[in-house]
């Protein structure tokens, strides 16, 4: 998905480099969703009330690949660790315990 794709799906406005649009991950009155083309052809987005990128992908029905065009070959170094939105509590705690079992 490129990042005219991706505005025109949250309805977004074109605005400077790229577009504004409202943050569907949240109760969004004026636009505070940046979008944005980056260099490599990834859209960039960003939430101005601080919304996680993985909430907005959920929230608007989309995945972290679609963050990506849709003709390159993925695994660019960036892309090539799994991003997770976030951790959670188990399984920080199964880093710290490997990480502390590895430290002996
Ligand atoms: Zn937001």
């Amino acid at each position: 998905m490129t990042a005219a794709e991706f505005a025109q799906r949250l309805h977004g406005r074109r605005s400077g480099l790229g577009w504004m649009a409202r943050c569907p991950a949240h109760d969004d009155r004026s636009p505070s969703l940046s979008i944005r083309p980056g260099r490599d052809g990834r859209t960039l987005i960003y939430c101005f009330a601080g919304c996680e990128k993985g909430d907005i992908l959920r929230a608007a029905g989309l995945e972290w690949a679609d963050l990506f065009p849709p003709d390159s070959d993925r695994p660019q170094r960036r892309a090539a660790r799994p991003q997770r939105p976030q951790t959670t509590a188990a399984q920080w705690a199964a880093w710290c315990a490997a990480f502390l079992g590895g430290k002996k």
